[in-house]
């Protein structure tokens, strides 16, 4: 089985059509979505329907429960939160609906995991950046591979066998029986590792290999959408340096 690996989109379409534009040409069977969909970016609705189209499964991401749940936005930086209040009057009902119906953790095989922020406690949006936090979440999940977003950091933390932890970036990894991995694939609407271009992932699950993806798309038109429907301007400008 081949996943196509997609978090954080956040209303982006741009990265987003750009992203599965290359998707679709190297080839997946199923879609895996880790949620936010919508906050920061000027088509949520868009990005909603494209995603839930085109998903084998989703969960719901912390920008998705604050839309839906405006008190949890009390928690964002001003930006961020001025984002939720936007997307959540432009929504469609359809579509809070549709992230209403959306769990914390899925899992679309028994071997992996799938959510937003961690495994451990998924509603409380812990984020894992560090060695130390993998380790830690590490210890409350079970299966081989747990896939995760909310960081917008690409990357793969490693237990050995031993218990050590390692990371590696955005390189292809051989993902043997004998070792674990907590798996982010980076933003596809919102990189924030210093690359503008979108991120996304392809799990091979018969090739055993995880691998890396940047698409360059129109961040112009997604900056000057951002612009013109009142936004805060700083999330247009962080789209071009990728932070
Ligand atoms: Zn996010």
């Amino acid at each position: 089985m081949r996943y196509a690996v997609l978090s954080d989109a956040h209303g982006n379409l741009e990265a987003l059509e750009a992203v599965l534009k290359e998707a679709e040409a190297i080839g997946y069977d199923r879609l895996l979505f880790l949620g936010d969909f919508v906050g920061y970016g000027a088509n949520p609705n868009e990005c909603v329907e494209l995603i839930r189209e085109k998903a084998y499964l989703a969960v719901l991401g912390n920008h998705d429960s604050a839309v839906l749940h405006p008190e949890e936005a009390d928690y964002f930086n001003e930006f961020a939160r001025r984002a939720v209040l936007w997307t959540r009057e432009r929504l469609t009902k359809e579509n809070m609906n549709y992230l209403a119906s959306l769990p914390f953790t899925a899992k679309p095989e028994g071997n992996i995991l799938v959510v937003h922020a961690s495994p451990h406690k998924p509603e409380k949006w812990d984020y894992i950046l560090s060695i130390y936090d993998a380790e830690f979440h590490f210890g409350h999940f079970s299966e081989p591979i747990c896939l995760f977003g909310h960081s917008h950091i690409p990357g793969i933390f490693i237990r050995e066998p031993d218990g050590k932890i390692t990371m590696i970036e955005d390189e292809p990894l051989k993902l043997d029986d004998s070792r674990r991995f907590l798996i982010n694939p980076g933003s596809v609407g919102q990189p924030r590792d210093l690359d503008w271009r979108a991120s996304f992932g392809l799990l091979d699950t018969e090739k055993r290999v995880f691998e890396f993806f940047r698409v360059e798309y129109d961040v112009d038109k997604a900056q000057l959408k951002i612009k013109e429907a009142g936004l805060p301007e700083v999330l247009a400008e962080r789209l071009a340096i990728g932070y």
